[in-house]
């Protein structure tokens, strides 16, 4: 079935020489696969389901056109033809499907984590711990060079073009900018100077390349950093691109080092589209959309008004390698959408991991965590619907098993149903949708408001018991524990009880920085937060009229005072994801929350919360004290140890262990053992 519900997004754009199918491109997303040759294999899998599922445009992961431009040791780089049979294995598999393919070059200048690292000018970024060496002239003839053969290799590889990444603050990015460019020669000083190596890069690139040969340019149209470009600025790098033979224009925003979030869950839907639009009425070549993009309503709108010519998403391929195709047969509601989280892609990115995605764990394990149809079905029961049993259950059921999934609760999504509740979180509630969709379509069983037990589970006669029964919430011994005043996270995000206007929030992980966040949220302002009143309060400037697009933040009108505890030395947060902790950090500090470390917490009575912090005996006199003092296991359901007939158990996510109880890998452990069964 087909549906024009998307026309725009699905029309195809006539480049001259070629033809896109689409106006989605599937933006560049290092996976960490492209650093070692032989990986290449497993990378041209994720890329051929991608190109299958309908991707219009897909660009590779940043590769760097020589050893300086290296963004970690050893990182993927094309410049010796000895490379190219790799990058053959991945234009095919993406032509064999019918998509096209750029491979996009990177070049990290000073964020390089290696002793190479070369910029416009010998200042350290502060993410890398390496100074660079400012490139001399013959250094930057050298890189010129150094980018055309990489685009000339990229053509006999098979690649139809190349995406330059010219943003979020990587060596053109440097130079293009006065923040990073001191220099006094003809690279640096006035605009015309310091946009002279991005534009000399492209100048060379169509040299080198041929006319036939797609060049994007990823250019950051919104810097987000002191010292970065005004509007007119980007204007004219924008036009100067174009001239010099750039045929797409991508945009980016903000600079790694950044102190203003651009794609965590928190910034709205869309939010930058607005800078993307004023782009695209000043240059005569196709501008792209990104960031926070996820779903198709959404870029088809963008294309729709005119904000921009196409739509660039990168992390809603590694959720769902067929959004578009499902998208195109109006099957919309079976998209498993990115909720922007970032913990198994960008987070294990900065671990120098292997990316995934959290609602897909297959994402960059599509030749490992195959789901092939069994040849022995069995009736297999899913004890817990939340992230870890959907995840079972819709496995298990896809490969042909029989599934009954239980819940006690009258809902599916488990501590999702929680999640979704705290601002800027709303995306969770996508999830629960997708499951709910899956559930529908593979025919499981869903029996809600059911607890089961082992002898039910034993006398009906399953082959296999999946106890996914998650966690119970710890109840930390303190005196006074069952004063009214006390609540639990789930009385206040699940029950909705009433909480007065001070409060101390016990337990400083991640969901004491939910509780946080859902504690100051003015309830004036809407949910999920309108794009321009989040621009104002993190001081954004759309306008770019201020260097870098800054501007003076709005303080925001916390309708509570807090206190965020834990008892540990180490500061708080220290334990939340390495992209996204530090916004959940600043958002609580710019509402007034007051963190404190190294807490022992004495009695709670009706005077409030008695603490001992640093020797000292203080009072806070709170109306509430939340406990978000983490989770114990849930698995009674298991039989004893040695025990034997009956089904096979297995425990999964918070019920196997709750320590670390995440939904990474919750999701994960539920799709790996369900592809067992
Ligand atoms: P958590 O991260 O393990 O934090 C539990 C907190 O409770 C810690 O601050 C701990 O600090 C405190 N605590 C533990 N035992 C205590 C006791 N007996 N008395 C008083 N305080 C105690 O658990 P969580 O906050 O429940 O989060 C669970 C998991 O959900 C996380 O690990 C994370 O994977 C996921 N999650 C993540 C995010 C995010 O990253 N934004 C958000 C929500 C949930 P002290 O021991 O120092 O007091
Ligand atoms: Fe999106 Fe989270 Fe998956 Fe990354 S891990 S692709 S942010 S859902």
């Amino acid at each position: 079935m087909t549906t024009n519900a998307y026309p725009n997004l699905l029309a195809p754009l006539d480049l001259g020489f070629t033809t896109l199918r689409n106006r989605v491109i599937m933006g560049s997303m290092h996976t960490g696969l492209e650093d070692r040759f032989y990986n290449y294999g497993k990378l041209a899998a994720f890329y051929r389901e991608r190109a299958r599922g309908g991707a219009g445009l897909i660009v590779t992961g940043g590769i760097s056109p020589n050893r300086q431009g290296w963004l970690l040791p050893f990182g993927g780089t094309l410049n010796f033809l000895g490379d190219v049979p790799n990058h053959r294995k991945l234009t095919r598999a993406v032509h064999e499907e019918g998509g096209k393919i750029v491979l996009q070059i990177l070049h990290a200048g000073r964020y390089g984590y290696q002793p190479f690292v070369v910029s416009a000018s010998g200042i350290k970024s502060p993410i890398s711990r390496f100074t660079p060496k400012p490139l001399t002239e013959a250094g930057i003839e050298d890189t010129i060079r150094a980018y055309a053969r990489c685009a000339k290799l990229a053509k006999m590889a098979g690649y139809d073009g190349v995406e330059v990444m010219g943003s979020e603050g990587y060596l053109l990015n440097q130079f293009l900018c006065a923040r990073t460019n001191k220099r006094t020669d003809a690279w640096g000083g006035s605009i015309e100077n310091r946009m002279r190596l991005p534009v000399e890069v492209v100048r060379r690139i169509r040299a080198a390349a041929g006319p036939d040969f797609i060049i994007m340019y990823r250019h950051s149209v919104l810097d987000l950093v002191e010292g970065g470009n005004t509007w007119d600025e980007v204007v004219a790098t924008a036009r100067a691109l174009e001239a010099a033979g750039v045929n797409l224009l991508n945009t980016g925003y903000g600079w790694h080092e950044a102190r203003i979030p651009t794609i965590v869950t928190s910034v709205p839907r869309a939010a930058f589209a607005d800078v993307a639009a004023r782009l695209r009425k000043e240059v005569g070549i196709p501008v792209a959309a990104s960031n926070r993009i996820n779903m198709p309503a959404e870029a088809e709108q963008l294309l729709a008004s005119g904000s921009a010519d196409l739509v660039s998403m990168a992390r809603p391929f590694l959720a769902d390698p067929e959004f578009v195709n499902k998208a195109a047969s109006g099957r919309v509601d079976e998209i498993n959408t990115c909720i922007a989280c970032n913990q198994a892609c960008l987070d294990h990115t900065f671990q120098n991991k292997r990316a995934s995605c959290l609602v897909n764990p297959r994402a960059c394990h599509e030749t490992e965590l195959v789901v092939r149809k069994t040849v022995k079905p069995k009736r297999i029961a899913v004890v817990g619907a939340g992230p870890a049993g959907l995840s079972a259950a819709t496995v298990a059921a896809e490969r042909g098993h029989q599934v009954t999934l239980f819940d006690g609760l009258d809902r599916i999504g488990g501590q999702f149903n929680v999640a979704m509740r705290v601002p800027g979180k709303e995306e969770f509630a996508e999830t629960i949708r997708y499951f709910g969709r899956r559930l529908e379509l593979l025919g499981v069983q869903v029996r809600l408001n059911e607890r089961v037990t082992r002898e039910q589970l034993v006398a009906a006669g399953y082959d296999e018991v999946v106890v996914a029964t998650g966690i119970v919430m710890r109840k930390p011994r303190i005196e006074g524990i069952d004063h009214p005043k006390v609540l639990s996270y789930l009385d206040v995000l699940r029950d909705r009880k009433p909480v007065g206007q001070k409060v101390a929030i016990i337990g400083a992980g991640g969901i004491g920085f939910d509780m946080g966040e859902f504690l100051v949220h003015d309830p004036a302002v809407p949910l999920p937060v309108p794009a321009a009143h989040w621009m104002a309060e993190w001081g954004v400037d759309p306008h770019v009229a201020t260097p870098g697009g800054l501007a003076a933040p709005v303080p925001p009108q916390p309708p509570r005072q807090v206190w965020l505890l834990q008892r540990k030395t180490t500061r708080p947060g220290a334990g939340l994801g390495k992209t996204s902790g530090w916004v959940h950090r600043a958002t609580l500090v710019r509402n007034g929350v007051t963190m404190m470390a190294g807490v022992q917490y004495d009695r709670i009575d009706d005077a409030g919360l008695h603490i001992t912090v640093g020797g000292e005996q203080r009072l806070l006199d709170v109306d509430h004290v939340v406990i978000c003092a983490g989770q114990e296991s849930l698995a009674e359901l298991m039989p004893a140890e040695g025990a034997t007939g009956g089904p096979g158990f297995h425990k999964i996510g918070g019920a196997a262990l709750a320590a670390e109880l995440d939904a990474k890998r919750a999701i994960r452990e539920g799709a790996e053992l369900a592809a067992r069964l």
